[in-house]
């Protein structure tokens, strides 16, 4: 499930772009003509976005797997922004590890989870007790475990691919002002600098769901 935004100015009437949550894209070596139509270029760099809902056809037009954005640090986070200076709203990229091995790790939680709670309930001879036991283990299971693998998989791009997310990092800046202040722009709670009224008086608000 991916959000759409828009920020609107309640002194001016100026409205945002609409723009969605953050997205990932696959860093290819170059266009193809299978990802024609959807490369963006960041210096030396080409992105191909990886559009919600379709992420997996996407990613198979490029001829690479989860696994390899991971190992080859190829993974590309978009996030929007609001410049600090001015208020534009506008797109930062960063290098980063695609979420890894989400069935794998409910599948070790689920049979954590089951096993403590058939060892816990025959030891009480309570079924009830059993079931509360299993899901409160598969649980806390489940969310140290993607805890930890993505520590790991921060830890390993970093490591890898540290220059080349620095460099990705270095092209991040507000086209207006080219300033390299911003704060995120999903923040339904804060009140942003209007870039028609100069005032802090624009919101954010999901309109709709892609
Ligand atoms: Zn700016
Ligand atoms: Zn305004």
């Amino acid at each position: 499930m991916s959000s759409i935004y828009q920020g609107s100015c309640r002194r001016c009437g100026y409205k945002s772009v609409v723009f969605s949550s953050a997205y990932g894209s696959v860093l290819v070596d170059e266009p193809t003509e299978a990802t024609r139509g959807n490369i963006t270029r960041v210096g030396r760099f080409f992105l191909v976005a990886l559009r919600h809902p379709g992420e997996h056809y996407d990613l198979a037009r490029t001829g690479f797997t989860w696994r390899q954005l991971f190992e080859q640090g190829r993974f590309i986070r978009t996030r929007k922004v609001a410049c600090r200076h001015c208020g534009m709203l506008f797109s930062v990229r960063n290098l980063e590890a695609p979420a890894l091995g989400c069935s794998v790790i409910t599948m070790i939680a689920l049979a954590v989870g089951l096993i403590s709670g058939l060892v816990s309930g025959v030891l009480a001879r309570k079924v009830a007790g059993g079931v509360v036991v299993a899901l409160a283990v598969s649980y806390v299971t489940g969310v140290v475990l993607s805890i930890v693998v993505q520590l790991y998989a921060w830890a390993y791009t970093r490591m890898h691919f540290g220059e080349r997310g620095r460099e990705i990092h270095g092209h991040n800046a507000c086209p207006t002002c080219r300033s390299r202040a911003w704060r995120s722009a999903e923040s339904l709670f804060l009140r942003y600098l209007c870039p028609s009224c100069a005032r802090r008086s624009v919101r954010v608000r999901m309109v709709g769901i892609s």
